[in-house]
């Protein structure tokens, strides 16, 4: 890829001494959490990007309103290419700012995601890319860098602990352990139980679509997940997994007070397995945790959704 821009950074791969107590063996950290836009969103949509520019193209466009949109905007800022950003209604003030904050136009439109998505790709022609949050080849390309250095750093898990959404991220993380020479390594796939598109589907044994998403990890919120990540699950050993929005919740809140680091509840899911002492996880030595991130939440607000959750019940 000589000449082409590398926007995501490298980020640290930590052991973690906390987790690793609870799990009762190693815990390992790939901290996307610190990438520029919070997320790893930045790993695949920066090769996304960088691939239309080298390609000419003379501009950008997103239909997401979390961390999908506000790393289209980085890309485009970075690469000197104006960005339109079309999202639901529904998007927080906070996330639109931070959407405008990149230097990105943004457009509100539609009651649902579907809705910004049709006018985003209306938006969309030969030099003007839509860059979709999940669903695209160059995306998991990108996603899977993250796997290249953990291996480069010497680490073999024997097991990969991640959340899914639509499933990029297990799209790139699955291409990033078949081309390091882990594709036997097994993947524990965390969903909340409102949004679990890939444990339904898995459950029935065939590739649905929910009829509704119900949850506060809404960067989890895909109805159906990708083609390509339920075609993975049948030839990678893939286990599905999901927790209520308050084993989410709680497990941010106590990631904070152990790491001292803000993830989203997205992210939440994935860590409530290690403090849930997921069964999955009882014979596994070595774990690798995908620390996903998120820039949709802030301190008050994880314990303002706990408080909510709590007086609702299970
Ligand atoms: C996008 C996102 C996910 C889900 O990723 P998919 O590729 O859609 O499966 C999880 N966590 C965070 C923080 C995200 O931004």
């Amino acid at each position: 890829m000589s000449g082409m821009v590398s926007l995501h950074l490298r980020t640290p791969l930590l052991e973690s001494t906390p987790l690793s107590r609870v799990a009762g063996s190693e815990v390992w950290l790939k901290m996307e959490a610190m990438q520029p836009c919070g997320s790893f969103k930045l790993r695949g949509i920066g090769r996304a990007c960088s691939h239309h520019v080298a390609r000419g193209v003379q501009g950008l466009v997103s239909s997401s309103g979390g961390n999908a949109g506000i790393a289209v905007a980085y890309c485009g800022r970075k690469l000197g290419l104006p960005v339109t950003v079309v999202v639901p209604l529904s998007t927080p003030e906070r996330a639109q700012e931070m959407i405008r904050g990149e230097q990105a136009e943004v457009i509100v439109s539609g009651e649902s995601w579907q809705e910004a998505h049709g006018h985003a790709q209306s938006l969309c022609g030969p030099d003007r890319v839509l860059i979709h949050p999940f669903d695209d080849p160059l995306l998991w390309e990108g996603h899977a860098t993250l796997i290249d250095e953990a291996a480069r750093s010497g680490l073999r898990p024997d097991a990969v602990l991640l959340s899914v959404g639509g499933g990029g991220l297990l799209c790139g993380v699955l291409e990033g352990l078949h081309n390091n020479g882990m594709a036997d390594v097994p993947v524990l796939a965390m969903e909340t139980r409102g949004a679990a598109s890939l444990g339904v589907s898995l459950a029935a044994g065939r590739h649905l679509e929910l009829e509704r998403i119900a949850t506060v990890a809404t960067s989890l919120g895909a109805k159906k997940v990708a083609a390509r990540a339920w075609e993975w699950c049948g030839r990678h050993n893939v286990t599905s997994s999901s927790v209520s929005d308050l084993e989410a919740v709680e497990s941010c809140l106590r990631f904070a007070a152990d790491h001292r680091v803000l993830v989203e509840p997205a992210c939440g899911a994935s860590l409530a397995a290690v403090y849930g002492r997921h069964p999955f996880l009882r014979d596994k030595k070595r774990i690798l945790l995908v620390v996903c991130g998120g820039v949709g939440v802030s301190f008050e607000q994880l314990l303002e959704w706990k408080q909510n959750l709590d007086r609702e019940g299970p």
